[in-house]
């Protein structure tokens, strides 16, 4: 035998009892975007790796150590795979004009590619859904976008996601800020460690999102950036506390909320669990204004998140939300393969009446006795076996089976109306 080849590390394969829980989770959020007015975009998986060395910082842990970029063989160009999605819709738009004439409401989802080191809930490639609000100011679709969250985990049934809100200001506070972090720091170099100090100066900010414990204390003595923002800055966050505290919505204020993308300004928001172990963050986003100025547009606020399908799947699985996973409603038992030309017109008609059939078929085994297609039957959930056996199929009949009760009755009830109706003007087909 030839030897194995096994799917890339940290890249998984979705089976179809897992994927029938991304479906579903997949159409509530289609549900949820059409809810609030936010439209389809699909674009590239990749993309020129300028685009997010530009859009999302050279200093940020993607684009320095988790990109999959490589350089086209045929024609030299450096492309990446997309390691997240908001830098490539906003390219979208860009080349399309897209906010020609106001602002653009802009969901999608797929796989997304990091180099991370493998663990629960991190993988090299994984699923994002996000949203993206696209020329719009104020703290209103900030608030809207969140608020579309919080609706989502009630939709899924999921309990226990608590919100962190906090605002990076704008460019030139940030800057101010910038120093007086450095001052601090550098107070205490002997606390730092080694990625810390490698950061001092290119990104200051990050290090205050260290998990390093022997890092806490210092951290949380650092100057706050909130101490730092001007009026404008205060008024947009403000708004955002008041539509939220509007609504309910309970949230922490976490003044080291910072996020890993050079993008953002102003607000930037987190949805965390404490159910998923170190990798709680489920949902994450904010304000970007200045990104379609980095990548070459004309200047346009935003905002969105994104959130982790993976994270949310098996916090659904932890909160007992999955649904049952969809079975067929009919299970088709053949003993003969010759009849074949009577049984699937008959199926194909009941699958037209909107009836879910599974059709059984030869293996290399062959077609396999009664016994063991009933138990197939058995095993596909179906609620009825319809028995296309010699004897039935010689009286122009078929055979119904109830394989499950109670639930089964009504199903089975349904199925032997169609039934009947076939009957009528099928092939002459009559319900036993
Ligand atoms: P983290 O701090 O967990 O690395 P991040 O800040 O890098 O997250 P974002 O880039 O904001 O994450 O992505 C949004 C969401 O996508 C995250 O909140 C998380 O749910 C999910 N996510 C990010 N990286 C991964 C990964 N490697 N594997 C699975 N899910 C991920
Ligand atoms: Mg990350």
């Amino acid at each position: 035998m030839a030897e194995k080849i096994s799917a890339v590390k940290g890249m998984n394969d979705i089976a179809p009892q897992a994927s029938a829980h991304w479906e579903w989770l997949e159409s509530q959020l289609r549900t949820l975007m059409q809810r609030y007015g936010y439209r389809n975009v699909r674009t590239p998986i990749v993309e020129p790796t300028a685009l997010f060395v530009r859009g999302l910082g050279e200093v940020t842990d993607i684009v320095e150590k988790e990109m999959y970029s490589f350089t086209d063989r045929l024609n030299g160009e450096e492309l990446t795979l997309r390691p997240e999605n908001t830098a490539g819709v906003v390219r979208a738009a860009v080349e399309h004009a897209m906010l020609y004439d106001g602002g653009q409401r802009l969901y999608y989802m797929g796989p997304m590619f990091r180099h991370e080191r493998p663990q629960r809930g991190r993988y090299r490639q994984f699923h994002q859904f996000g949203a993206e609000a696209l020329g719009f100011a104020g703290p209103d679709v900030d608030a809207e976008l969140i608020l579309m969250a919080c609706d989502l985990w009630q939709a899924l049934g999921l309990q226990g996601i608590a919100l962190e809100i906090n605002s990076l200001g704008q460019p030139s506070e940030r800057l101010a800020h910038r120093q007086a972090l450095i001052d601090h720091l550098s107070q205490h170099m002997d606390v730092l460690d080694e990625e810390a100090r490698r950061r001092l100066h290119s990104n200051p900010l990050r290090i205050l999102d260290t998990k390093n414990p022997a890092m806490q204390a210092v951290v949380e003595a650092a100057p706050r950036l909130m101490d730092y923002l001007g009026e404008a800055s205060l008024a947009h966050f403000n708004g955002l506390r008041a539509i939220l505290d509007a609504h309910g919505v309970s949230y922490r204020i976490n003044p080291r909320l910072v996020r890993g993308m050079d993008y953002y300004n102003l607000s930037v928001f987190e949805f965390v669990t404490t159910e998923l172990g170190a990798q709680g963050t489920v949902c994450a986003g904010g304000r970007y204004d200045g990104l379609f100025e980095q990548i070459g547009g004309k200047a346009a606020p935003a905002v969105g998140w994104a959130l982790g399908m993976e994270r949310i799947l098996e916090l659904l699985k932890a909160q007992a939300c999955l649904p049952a996973v969809p079975v067929p409603d009919a299970y088709a038992v053949v003993p003969n393969a010759a009849s074949m030309p009577i049984v699937m017109p008959v199926l194909r008609q009941l699958r037209g009446m909107g009836i879910n059939v599974h059709m059984h078929a030869a293996t290399a085994q062959g077609m396999g006795s009664m016994k063991s297609q009933f138990k197939k039957a058995d095993g596909s959930g179906a609620r009825v076996a319809l028995i296309f056996g010699a004897d039935e199929l010689a009286q122009g009949q078929v055979a119904v089976k109830p394989l499950r009760a109670p639930e089964g009755e009504a199903a089975g009830a349904q199925t032997l109306e169609a039934l009947s109706a076939l009957a009528q003007w099928g092939p002459g087909l009559r319900v036993r």
